[in-house]
């Protein structure tokens, strides 16, 4: 007993440091992109390349941060009840236009009162990191990424569906490890925040996939019963 107290207090420690030092590094990546973006502007031949291709990956380091942050920061939990289809239309907001320039057909669908009571703003990053893996895995050719937000006696089901990229099992089996990622501009950290989070407030996440063909995948949360 006592040696998991003790574990899981480290536990807090490391994260807590590796919060600061990610936040510490943020701000002189900022500076260094400012002066990058300067030096572009008069650059040419080589050295515009060379420049370009810091730029890129400075702002693979910023995604990998910004990522980073996202799971480790120590935040105060706001818990409260709310329904899906509030969240899904600030959701679609937000990610509408990443969809419509990539040529990707967003639907939303969702019945009235499925409340859910958790930290609001978690569950919808988890829900974006979901729904930017679909747009994404869906861009190559006529994309469709289909949501729909359904009651399913006690559960409250979200369910993302696309017509992307698809996933092999042994593929399948990978979501979720940290760093886990086959985009050249990605992370590996979207989905291992997000069963994070829906596992928090006892929910589930579920994926089905064949390859060549799309994926789906499966929220579930418990259902606060009869909220007004
Ligand atoms: P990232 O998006 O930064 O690569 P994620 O943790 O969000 O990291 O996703 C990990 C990997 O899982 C992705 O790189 C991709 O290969 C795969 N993946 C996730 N969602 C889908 C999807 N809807 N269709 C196909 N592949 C997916
Ligand atoms: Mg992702």
């Amino acid at each position: 007993m006592q040696e998991q107290i003790i574990r899981t207090e480290k536990l807090n420690i490391t994260s807590q440091l590796a919060a600061s030092v990610a936040h510490e590094i943020r701000s002189p990546l900022t500076s260094i992109k400012g002066f990058l973006q300067l030096m572009l502007h008069n650059a040419e031949g080589k050295n515009k390349g060379y420049l370009e291709i810091s730029m890129a990956e400075l702002k693979r380091a910023e995604y990998i941060i910004n990522d980073f942050l996202n799971f480790a920061k120590p935040q105060i939990e706001t818990v409260e009840v709310f329904t899906i289809c509030q969240i899904l239309n600030q959701i679609k907001e937000s990610v509408f236009t990443f969809a419509q320039t990539n040529n990707v057909k967003l639907d939303v669908n969702s019945e009235q009162n499925l409340w859910i009571q958790a930290d609001q703003f978690k569950i919808k990053q988890a829900l974006i990191y979901i729904i930017k893996n679909s747009i994404e895995a869906s861009m190559i050719s006529q994309g469709q990424v289909s949501i729909k937000a359904y009651r399913k006696l006690n559960k409250v089901c979200i369910q993302i569906c696309d017509n992307g990229t698809g996933m092999t099992s042994e593929e399948l089996m990978r979501l979720g490890t940290p760093f886990y990622s086959t985009k050249t501009n990605g992370t590996g950290l979207g989905l291992m925040v997000a069963f994070r989070i829906i596992q928090a407030v006892s929910g589930k996440l579920e994926f089905q996939s064949v390859k060549g063909k799309g994926t789906t995948a499966l929220v579930i949360f418990p259902a606060v019963a009869d909220h007004k």
